[in-house]
């Protein structure tokens, strides 16, 4: 019952020839492979390619790799699924707030110090909020270290001015290693001495995290 006529046959197409340079073979480019004289950072992406191209340094990478691999060891070693600086009451340091963000692993002193840096002892599982909270009351933050940290804080805050640099392999030992687990386990409970509400950790307030966010910004 098909009215419009049967569409013609295609014509099978004819495939493309290969292209290939006409240069003699003598004269042909030869695709450049870059061989190092001193191997490369092992650092790879999360997709497992090996993308950096700048010589070994510390732990078979270049620094800022290096640095990156450090901290992500010890992340797991630090955060847990609760934010436990307790900053939603008042026996806060400063006006109580609730909780708002991710959990991530906040350094007692700054990051930015390599001789603490990845000292398991410098290590919060905080609430991105109250890590901002910390970068704008620097001062306050300090009240707070001193209080957990008690008599250590002096000896520690020493070690972060004058200490001496850290040794990546030894770093890399430490936090691949056992021992440092149960190391964790009793500064942590030493932190939660004080009194924890696990219900705090919800995210109640968003407009402050939001306006906190735009502070940052
Ligand atoms: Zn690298
Ligand atoms: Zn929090």
């Amino acid at each position: 019952m098909r009215a419009d006529p049967k569409p013609p046959v295609r014509a099978p197409r004819t495939p493309k020839p290969l292209k290939r340079s006409v240069k003699p073979i003598g004269k042909r480019k030869k695709k450049r492979v870059t061989v190092y004289k001193t191997p490369r950072c092992v650092y790879e992406t999360p997709t497992g390619r090996r993308t950096c191209k700048k010589p070994q340094q510390e732990i078979e990478r270049c620094l800022s790799h290096a640095k990156l691999y450090l901290d992500q060891l010890r992340r797991p070693l630090i955060v847990k699924d609760y934010c436990e600086i307790n900053h939603r009451d008042d026996s806060w340091v400063g006006t109580p707030f609730p909780c708002g963000g991710a959990l991530q692993d906040n350094h007692g002193f700054p990051r930015g110090i390599v001789r603490t840096r990845w000292a398991i002892w410098n290590g919060f599982s905080g609430c991105s909020a109250v890590n901002r909270w910390a970068f704008s009351n620097k001062h306050m933050w300090n009240v707070y270290l001193v209080r957990v940290w008690g008599s250590e804080y002096a000896s520690r805050a020493n070690l972060s001015v004058s200490g001496s640099k850290p040794v990546y392999e030894s770093v890399l030992a430490s936090l691949r290693g056992d021992p440092i687990q149960s190391i964790r386990d009793n500064l942590a409970d030493a932190v939660e001495g004080r009194s924890f509400n696990p219900q705090g950790v919800k995210i109640t307030n968003t407009t402050f995290s939001a306006s906190l966010m735009r502070k940052s910004s």
